[in-house]
């Protein structure tokens, strides 16, 4: 069986690392990788949610942080600082940005990101087929009012969250995505798929800039395998993150329901064929199988590889039953 699975950073991590337990070796996986997030820092290439999947994947992750390398240290970091070099709020950790040096250098050698993410991926061994969304730059900005000068202002997705901590938003927008193409064999990916999840990801800045790179949407919506998806909303906010910010800015009510009826049935031309809420927003179950949106409510919390491991088998559970077209 090939699974297709589109993925931001931690919320899709975590989630692979269950159906990369639960699914047979041999099953292979691909994930399209949100590359929005991106961001050029002191002349390097960050990847956050490419990197997040590769390291959680391949053991490399800080477990506790859930990004960024495990046993890190921050000496260039302190370095930096001494020289009053900016930006000072972004966490590159001495291993992680080994990382960065040996993607930006083999981007300066020619090679496109996707290219770029293989061989870096041949380390980590991460047992799926990392694709990013898109080889062509994509930035997410967010509009908020400047805490110095009150002023409107749009600042880089990572500026918004890692700087500002998420404040209030006044919109959001994907730098480069209309003269973006999807990634070598992203599309591909999705046709040729037995089973295509939506993972328990940022439905604006992760899924949804994955969704609206051209082409990907309309592949999921006519493919030919069952499409399955995981809120990201439990009990009327985000596990953790800042999507309650963002929803908002796309008309979506923050609960699991509102997500589900974003994406959409794909009898009634929207994503899915199959939704998964948590057991405590078993209430809007019935809701949404009225609106041709079949949807079960079972325990989404990924507290421990258990849990995790019974979410990715509910997603397989619910593809069996609702099939593909
Ligand atoms: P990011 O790029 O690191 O922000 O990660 P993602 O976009 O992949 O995932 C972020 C989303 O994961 C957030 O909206 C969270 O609500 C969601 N999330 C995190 N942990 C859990 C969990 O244990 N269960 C569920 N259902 N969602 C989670
Ligand atoms: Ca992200």
């Amino acid at each position: 069986m090939r699974v297709t699975v589109l993925s931001g950073g931690i919320g899709g991590a975590r989630f692979l690392s269950g159906l990369r337990r639960v699914l047979d070796p041999s099953d292979p996986i691909t994930v399209i990788g949100n590359t929005g997030d991106d961001a050029w820092l002191f002349g390097l290439r960050v990847c956050p949610d490419l990197d997040t999947v590769m390291y959680t994947l391949g053991g490399g992750i800080d477990p506790d942080k859930g990004w960024g390398r495990d046993s890190e240290s921050w000496r260039a970091k302190e370095e930096l600082g001494a020289y009053g070099a900016g930006p000072v709020w972004f966490g590159l950790g001495d291993r992680d940005l080994g990382t960065h040096l040996a993607r930006t250098h083999l981007l300066r050698e020619g090679h496109p990101l996707s290219e770029v993410t293989r061989i870096l991926c041949a380390r980590w061994q991460p047992g799926v087929r990392l694709l990013p969304m898109t080889d062509e730059p994509v930035e997410t900005h967010v509009e908020i009012d400047d805490p110095e000068t009150g002023l409107r202002r749009w600042v880089h997705f990572q500026e918004y969250w890692v700087r500002l901590q998420g404040p209030v938003a006044h919109g959001v927008r994907f730098d480069g995505i209309e003269v973006a193409t999807a990634g070598p064999g992203v599309l591909q990916a999705i046709v040729e798929a037995d089973l295509v999840v939506v993972p328990p990801s940022n439905p604006v800045v992760s899924v949804g800039t994955i969704l609206s790179v051209a082409g990907v949407a309309d592949a999921i919506r006519t493919a030919r395998a069952p499409v399955v998806g995981v809120s990201p909303i439990v009990s009327g906010a985000p596990v953790r993150g800042m999507a309650d910010r963002l929803l908002p800015l796309v008309d979506v009510p923050v609960t699991a329901a509102g997500v589900g009826e974003h994406y959409g049935s794909r009898t009634r031309g929207g994503l899915l064929d199959g939704w998964l809420v948590d057991a405590s927003d078993a209430g809007c179950v019935a809701e949404l199988v009225s609106i041709g949106l079949p949807t079960r409510a079972v325990p989404l919390l990924m507290t421990d590889p258990a849990a995790t491991d019974e979410i990715a088998r509910a997603v397989l559970a619910m593809a069996d039953a609702v099939g593909g077209r």
